[in-house]
């Protein structure tokens, strides 16, 4: 991390810095508080906050509530939440668009008074029809040369609440024949007659976003103001308004390529249908896209942090694998988790010859390279459970685990030989038995025979019982949005979640914590469910396997 890669909106704070255009940097993120964060304003979030970090300027959290019919108290507590949680802190105070309601009215006001905006009667279908296209000019509406008086006695009266939604539009007054449609007299604000979260029933006309955005940038000082590349065409727009008024500070614009994901989608429309059709289980559930989900995945907020920075910052839209966000929550939980053992599809192995009723334990290092991990006792009886697959009656070649007459190292433990097997009536195997070389504890044998094969167990005695939810990608088409997608929801991986309810876990895994992160040796990566597990029943999600499935 002491080498920072660089990216041209990063080279552009460090000119503005060099030359003195500015002392020090003001960056925000301003999400609506329309829906829960995703993986996506994670690339924003570490773009802003990261900037302000690295140049010890600000970054401001600001929630862009200006249409209240779409926005919840509970979007905005999980953003405020999901953000600290990615690692990042902006102070005490708390930045709101509708904080500045009333300065952004009196602006309106002032650019009526400069003949700059005016007061629309047209019903909202004629506005769009006469706003032309590409190829053909717009087409100026009667109430284009309303005086100035008339446009603020309505204007005013809008803001009283004489009007109905819909019946009265403020637009700024600026070029109807503009090749940029966003430049042919947008509309600045509308009547909408909705209670506002925290401004409540004080105002019943709201701001546009290309207004509103641009002027909550410069109240706050901002000096970059990073958006995504959709906004190239507004950033006209937002210079002509902050022109016109001639404010003090006028923020620089710069866009960057949004992140796109494959197998998943990331419109909060998109992942709203899916919470509220019950697709999914929740906004958290783990195969979603969002920064809560994901952290119910057991992905650190490193793990994410380092995706960024990955995956960079640049111009041109473009998707990213999936398997890169995959393999950044391998990549470190390999370095931090410690390694446990635990036994999905159990298979009693007995070891006769072992005492019964005898235990003993063995030190386990909890990571292969970290000592500063520590060790853990692991305790073992003449009964341990295996993984089903790791027994063949009849092996295929190649196949280095336990078959009958074959001889297997049990991790940390002993060698075991395979004797016999039962068989249930439906004749799957539902029990090996062993003898064992009493020699080789700890894993070595006396005579220095190789023995290929490792398997992990659980004393059946000592065991934890839980159930394991091993997750996997949400979509099975790697561009579930996309155009040759009908219908998003017919993508859906119907094998997207396998819930495996009887596994057994060593002991010490007793007292993990939620939401902690183990590596279940062999089997992947592993985190404590906080919603599900109950004292005695934990619940395990897997978070990533061991090693890239879908690309191999
Ligand atoms: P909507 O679905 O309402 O269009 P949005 O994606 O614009 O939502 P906001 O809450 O307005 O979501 O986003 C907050 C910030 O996060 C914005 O500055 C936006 O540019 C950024 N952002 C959103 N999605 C992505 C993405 N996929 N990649 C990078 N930045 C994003
Ligand atoms: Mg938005
Ligand atoms: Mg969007």
């Amino acid at each position: 991390q002491s080498e920072k890669a660089t990216n041209f909106i990063r080279n552009i704070v460090i000119d503005d810095l060099n030359s003195g255009k500015h002392e020090s940097i003001v960056t925000r993120f301003p999400p609506e508080p329309n829906g829960y964060l995703h993986i996506g304003h994670a690339k924003s979030i570490c773009l802003n906050f990261g900037l302000a970090g690295e140049f010890k300027g600000r970054c401001h959290l600001r929630f862009d509530d200006t249409n209240p019919a779409k926005e919840e108290v509970e979007y905005e507590e999980s953003i405020r939440e999901s953000v600290h949680w990615l690692g990042f802190e902006w102070g005490e105070h708390m930045y709101y668009a509708s904080d500045y309601f009333e300065k952004l009215y009196g602006y309106a006001v002032r650019l009526i008074e400069m003949g700059k905006a005016y007061v629309d009667d047209l019903p909202p279908e004629q506005i769009r029809a006469m706003r032309g296209t590409l190829t053909e000019p717009g087409q100026e509406s009667p109430s284009r040369n309303r005086p100035v008086a008339e446009s603020l006695d309505l204007f005013r009266r809008m803001r009283d609440g004489e009007f109905a939604d819909g019946s009265l539009v403020l637009r700024a007054k600026i070029d109807m024949a503009s090749p940029n449609l966003n430049l042919r007299d947008p509309v600045i604000y509308r009547i909408k007659k909705v209670e506002h979260h925290r401004t409540g029933a004080t105002w019943c006309i709201y701001p546009m976003y290309d207004y509103a955005h641009c002027l909550s940038d410069s109240i706050e000082g901002i000096t970059h103001s990073i958006c995504t590349l959709e906004f190239e065409d507004h950033r006209p727009l937002y210079d002509w308004v902050l022109d016109v008024l001639a404010v003090p500070c006028h923020p620089q614009q710069i866009e960057f390529a949004r992140l796109n994901l494959s197998y998943t989608v990331m419109s909060k429309r998109k992942l709203l249908e899916l919470v509220q059709e019950k697709l999914v289980d929740g906004w958290d559930d783990p195969r979603m896209p969002t920064l809560v989900g994901l952290k119910r995945r057991g992905y650190t907020p490193e793990s994410i942090r380092n995706f960024c920075e990955t995956i960079g910052v640049g111009k041109s839209d473009s998707i990213i694998d999936m398997s890169i966000l995959e393999e950044a929550v391998r990549e470190d939980l390999n370095r931090r988790a410690p390694r446990a053992m635990a036994v999905l599809r159990p298979l009693k192995l007995v070891i006769d010859g072992y005492p019964d009723g005898q235990t003993e334990e063995f030190d386990a290092a909890n990571h292969p390279n970290d000592p500063s991990l520590g060790t853990r006792k692991v305790p073992f009886s003449n009964t341990v459970y295996i993984e089903r697959d790791d027994f063949m009656e009849v092996p295929t070649k190649g196949f280095f685990r336990l078959a009958p007459g074959a001889e297997v190292r049990l991790r940390y433990a002993y060698i075991v030989k395979c004797e016999s097997f039962v068989k249930n009536e439906a004749g799957e195997v539902v029990e090996v038995h062993c003898s064992y070389d009493p020699g080789s504890r700890g894993g070595n044998a006396p005579d220095g025979r190789k023995i290929k094969g490792t398997i992990h167990w659980v004393s059946a005695e000592h065991a934890e019982s839980a159930e394991v939810r091993l997750y996997d990608r949400l979509f099975v088409n790697p561009n579930p949005g996309g155009k040759n997608e009908a219908d998003y929801r017919s993508a859906l991986n119907p094998k997207s979640v396998e819930i495996l309810s009887d596994c057994k876990l060593e002991p010490s895994l007793a007292k993990a914590s939620l939401e902690s992160r183990f590596q279940f040796e062999r089997l992947g990566y592993f985190c404590l469910d906080s919603k599900n597990s109950a004292p005695g029943a934990p619940v395990f999600n897997r978070t990533a396997t061991l090693r890239d499935s879908w690309t191999e």
